[in-house]
């Protein structure tokens, strides 16, 4: 039981901090069996989902990409559609769109803030759809039917969602917010759940802020889409016997995931507070190597969730980049790459999409760093000295 010094000394990307009452919680579970939906978690999980979103109601699901199939679904989308997604996100925003028998339509992102671009979005509909009289829009190029807007918080930093909302409104198109590392976010001083998305959905992973172990959530305003949510998650059943009056899937949240949810929630100010003061700290420490590399964004409407720190390198090579990462693995701090865009991964090579020259100048500049909310300053120390040596030789 004599850990070597390399593991001692290794610092990861993200790990979770669980030192609060999630395993009294978990503890409640276990002694009165109630480990499957059952028991008081799950509501409270919910409500405080709601609360801390700043919507009416959420429904608990058992990931983030569940919960967006589900809300995808919940709105309408089905097979031959198309959904517009911003190219840079997380492979999950794609599948779910995916999962539906729909396919996402990719748009570029803005460079100032890595989210959807309302600009591009506006120009591309116009261009490329016609309204059929009954209303229905169309991609012009496939004839198939567009059928939703997805915007992407990226890094948790919200989206132009009254920008992204007006386009498309003014084409009848509801707006899915994938939201999954954005709780704890606001934008013009409102949390990222009230942004008027139709539905907002929140993932709870491992990796995130606030994690159940896996877990998601959907959030929104209309009583009745978040009841077809719900329906749509535990199997379409209606009543008490076994009537199905759809195909439903089985997306529910376990106690067990709840209790350590609600655990986490009851920190999550003092969680989200770590992340911004860690993400800060770099940018500070880092604010004089302006000829080498840029932070991410920080744009004064919004407070984001900081879910990750890091730093984009200059137009440089991918090899630099990458023997950057390598040196900082190399002495034990876990830098790690980001999200290839969704235009250039196999299943999606052949979805429509505008041309892409932030999101492919900009996945493979960027270094993320180590930013556990339990970040020891001595080791965030460590990572800025680590990463100025590298840089400065
Ligand atoms: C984490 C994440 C997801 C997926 O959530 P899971 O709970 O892992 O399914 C989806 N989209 C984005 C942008 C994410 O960061």
């Amino acid at each position: 039981m004599n850990p070597g010094k390399e593991s001692l000394l290794k610092i990861p990307l993200a790990v979770p901090d669980l030192s609060g009452n999630e395993a009294r919680y978990l503890n409640d579970c276990i002694t009165s069996t109630f480990v499957s939906s059952v028991g008081p978690f799950v509501d409270r999980f919910e409500a405080m989902v709601a609360q801390a979103s700043g919507a009416a109601a959420a429904v608990a699901v058992c990931s983030g990409t569940c919960g967006l199939h589900a809300a995808l679904t919940a709105l309408g989308v089905g097979p031959g559609d198309l959904v517009i997604v911003p190219s840079l996100t997380f492979i999950a925003s794609a599948n779910a769109v995916a999962h539906c028998g729909a396919t996402p339509w990719l748009v570029d992102v803005d460079p100032h803030t890595w989210n959807l671009d309302p600009v591009l979005l506006q120009q591309v509909l116009t261009k490329e759809t016609v309204k059929r009289t009954d209303g229905t829009l169309l991609h012009r190029a496939s004839g198939r039917r567009v059928a939703a807007v997805m915007a992407v918080h990226t890094l948790g930093l919200p989206a132009a969602m009254e920008a992204i909302l007006t386009v498309a409104r003014s084409r009848g198109l509801p707006v899915i917010a994938d939201a999954a590392a954005a709780l704890g976010a606001t934008r013009h001083g409102k949390p990222v759940g009230a942004l008027g998305a139709e539905l907002s959905v929140f993932s709870f992973n491992g990796n995130k802020t606030i994690t159940c172990g896996g877990g998601g959530a959907v959030v929104g305003e209309d009583p009745e889409l978040l009841a077809r949510v719900r329906h749509l998650t535990t199997t379409a059943r209606v009543g008490s016997g076994y009537d199905h009056d759809m195909v439903g899937f089985n997306y529910r949240m376990t106690s067990l995931q709840a209790a350590v949810g609600c655990a986490q929630l009851e920190r999550l100010e003092e969680l989200v507070a770590a992340k911004r003061r860690i993400r800060a700290h770099y940018d500070e420490a880092f604010a004089d190597l302006g000829a080498w590399l840029i932070p991410f964004p920080n744009p004064a409407d919004s407070a984001g969730a900081c879910w990750f720190s890091g730093f984009v390198m200059h137009r440089d090579n991918p090899s630099r980049v990458e023997a950057l990462r390598a040196g900082l693995q190399e002495v034990g701090i876990d830098a790690r790459p980001f999200w290839k865009p969704i235009h250039q991964q196999p299943p999606y090579r052949e979805a429509p999409a505008t041309p892409q020259p932030v999101s492919e100048e900009l996945w493979w500049r960027v270094v993320t760093l180590p930013c556990s909310t339990n970040l020891h300053p001595l080791d965030q120390r460590r990572v800025i000295l680590a990463v100025r040596k590298l840089l400065k030789g």
